[in-house]
């Protein structure tokens, strides 16, 4: 089935998934998501960079009660899942995890993926990153 996002600027690739960034061309400051002006207020305009899949858990907690709209409970209802925050060497992004919660803790190896939210009107199934622990090999 077609993927769409379900908001564009996250992507710099849907195939294989990949995040959108910004990078300060003066103090390399990297934001996520992408942001126009360098936070750190030196005037640049940020480069649109493609960010690395794969990092490591920062920290995470279990989202337990069903959030407030815009969210929405996939069709088997809403089940708890874990959040977290995920280090990806230049900059920190918040995401949902995905698999087994008793998988995760403070430096386990995340990956990047897809996560299925709703079928589009149009029949596009729409997507939103996850991260998931890394398979040990
Ligand atoms: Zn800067």
């Amino acid at each position: 089935m077609a993927v769409t996002s379900i908001e564009p600027s996250l992507f710099a690739s849907l195939e294989p998934p990949r995040l959108a960034g910004a990078k300060c061309p003066v103090c390399a400051t990297v934001t996520f998501p992408v942001q126009g002006e360098c936070p750190r207020g030196d005037g640049s305009i940020m480069e649109v960079i493609e960010l690395p899949d794969c990092g490591t858990l920062w920290t995470w907690t279990v989202q337990s009660f069903e959030p407030k709209p815009p969210y929405r409970a996939p069709a088997g209802g809403f089940k708890p899942f874990g959040v977290g925050y995920v280090d990806l060497g230049d900059v920190i992004v918040e995401g949902r995890l995905t698999g087994k919660l008793e998988d995760l803790g403070v430096g386990t190896p995340m990956k990047l993926s897809l996560l299925d939210l709703w079928p589009a009107v149009t029949g596009e199934q729409i997507v939103t990153y996850a991260f998931h622990a890394e398979e040990r090999s």
